[in-house]
């Protein structure tokens, strides 16, 4: 991803979403082969391969308070919303939009958790943008890649509902999994409101190898992605 602000300074990654990002889990349930978070964590000893997957809350960052930014707030981007952090999830949603934030809601959508939001945060709709992350329309391509996040059906499921809420809603086919994307778009588009972000994942074998994935099918696969 590049894109250039009005300085023409040119920005990438997460910077091209939002002008901070809020985060308040360590480690993530979903466990994705490619997670440069994972990869961050395990470099600075703050994780293992194997104890990712646990999610703890940082009741510090749980009780910071938030002023109002120019720009908008991308939350989470290091873990994710998943059932077990909802509630923390809650607390954060409510000091942003309180605050009057623009915030970008960015996941692999559980549906428990999307149903939830937008009903808890009806009055806050026109602060709120979601951002699925869905990389194929293909299950047991998600599960391989992804294999503690939801199937492509709960994902499609939390788009449609979403928008048929009223909120605004946008795609994210960043890494895309599979090079199924006409096929992926067509489905999707019905039910996007803002955008959608393609992208081909980074640094997959580096990103793997310190991630504990090193069995020989990932390793073919992930060179397939990059041909
Ligand atoms: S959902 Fe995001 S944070 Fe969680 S493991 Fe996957 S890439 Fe990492």
């Amino acid at each position: 991803m590049e894109n250039v602000l009005k300085s023409n300074k040119k920005v990438f990654g997460t910077k091209e979403w939002a002008v901070k990002n809020v985060n308040f889990i360590s480690g993530c349930q979903h466990d994705c082969k490619y997670c440069y978070s994972k990869e961050m964590a395990i470099r600075f000893r703050r994780k293992t391969p194997d104890n990712w997957k646990k999610e703890e809350v940082r009741i510090k960052d749980l009780e910071k308070n938030y002023k109002k930014y120019k720009g908008r707030i991308m939350i989470p981007s290091s873990h994710d919303i998943t059932p077990v952090n909802l509630e923390s999830t809650f607390i954060i949603l409510n000091k942003l939009l309180l605050s009057g934030n623009d915030v970008l809601i960015v996941t692999k959508p559980h549906f428990e958790c999307i149903n939830k939001i937008c009903e808890r945060f009806e009055k806050f709709k026109k602060q709120i943008l979601f951002r699925f992350s869905i990389g194929s329309n293909d299950s047991s391509v998600l599960k391989f890649w992804e294999p503690g996040a939801t199937d492509f059906q709960e994902r499609l499921n939390c788009l449609k509902f979403a928008h048929k809420q009223g909120f605004e809603t946008s795609v994210s086919c960043e890494p895309m999994l599979d090079y199924k994307i006409d096929d992926l778009i067509k489905i999707i588009i019905p039910f996007v409101t803002n955008s959608i972000w393609i992208g081909k994942a980074n640094f997959l074998l580096k990103r793997m190898k310190t991630n504990g994935i090193n069995d020989k099918i990932s390793i073919e696969k992930a060179k397939e992605l990059h041909e």
